[in-house]
């Protein structure tokens, strides 16, 4: 309690919208900054979650374009000025707090979402070592280990690896992107499993023999900051995918287009 106290002190909270000390103490964003995030609305994409502006379409003109692999994802808020000026603070300026309240307000308004997977494992998606080494910390981790506390789900940061480290993905379009993407993501060596020559594949098989590799999850809920064209989880869930993984989810604080 003495050292909350003191923490608080030395390092009052920060409103994620803002940057200002947050008040009143103990709230994770000033009360007047919340209506400055634009939190998706009805109705929305049955496949990624982006905001339609009107319900005669069931998908977004994205989803209605391209292959997605992934079952179905949500995301909180539009990846507006204000979004992008959040989440740049969150990943360059340190700003870990912010994904306090990123992570409540996902668990609150997509309880139903997690309590219908009550069996998947929450899987970050990685960035590269060297990346982690220059940042320090991994957002999407640092969110997903948030949303396990609040939601009581496994949180699996090391089943998914960052294998290439890729160029930006800024200028680039969707397939391009894609492209950009692919063999940029790998499933752990420690959770892949061959079948023996002749034997038959017992993978998720109940009784498999002790000491082999841990057991690969049949849900997986890929987290991340940002969802823009999609590309990312796409070729996260092929690799997971093509590894055993039956149904990939997605939940993202930010997504972009849409309408
Ligand atoms: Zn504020
Ligand atoms: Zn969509």
């Amino acid at each position: 309690m003495l050292r909350e106290c003191l923490v608080s002190l030395l390092f009052p909270r920060r409103c994620p919208v803002c940057s200002r000390i947050v008040l009143p103490e103990g709230a994770l964003i000033c009360p007047d900054c919340v209506p400055k995030l634009h939190f998706i609305r009805q109705p929305s994409c049955k496949k990624c979650g982006a905001e339609l502006i009107s319900d005669r379409a069931e998908y977004c003109p994205d989803c209605q374009r391209r292959q997605r692999s992934f079952e179905s994802g949500v995301a909180l808020i539009r990846y507006d000025t204000v979004a992008q000026k959040s989440m740049a603070a969150v990943k360059y300026k340190n700003r870990r707090e912010y994904l306090d309240f990123y992570a409540e307000a996902i668990a609150r308004r997509y309880g139903y979402f997690f309590k219908h997977r009550k069996d998947a494992v929450l899987v970050p998606v990685p960035v590269h070592p060297a990346r982690l080494r220059s940042r320090g910390f991994n957002q999407a981790g640092e969110l997903a280990v948030r949303l396990g506390q609040l939601t009581g789900l496994l949180v699996n940061e090391r089943l998914l690896v960052r294998t290439r480290k890729t160029a930006p993905q800024k200028e680039l379009g969707p397939d391009e992107r894609l492209r950009n993407l692919r063999h940029a993501f790998a499933v752990a060596a420690e959770f892949r499993w061959e079948p023996a020559p002749g034997k038959p594949d017992s993978r998720n098989l109940p009784g498999r023999a002790a000491g082999t590799a841990p057991e690969l999850p049949q849900t997986v809920i890929l987290i991340d900051d940002i969802y823009t064209t999609g590309s990312t989880i796409e070729a996260c869930t092929r690799v997971l995918k093509a590894a055993g993984v039956r149904q990939v989810y997605f939940v993202s604080i930010c997504i972009g287009g849409g309408l």
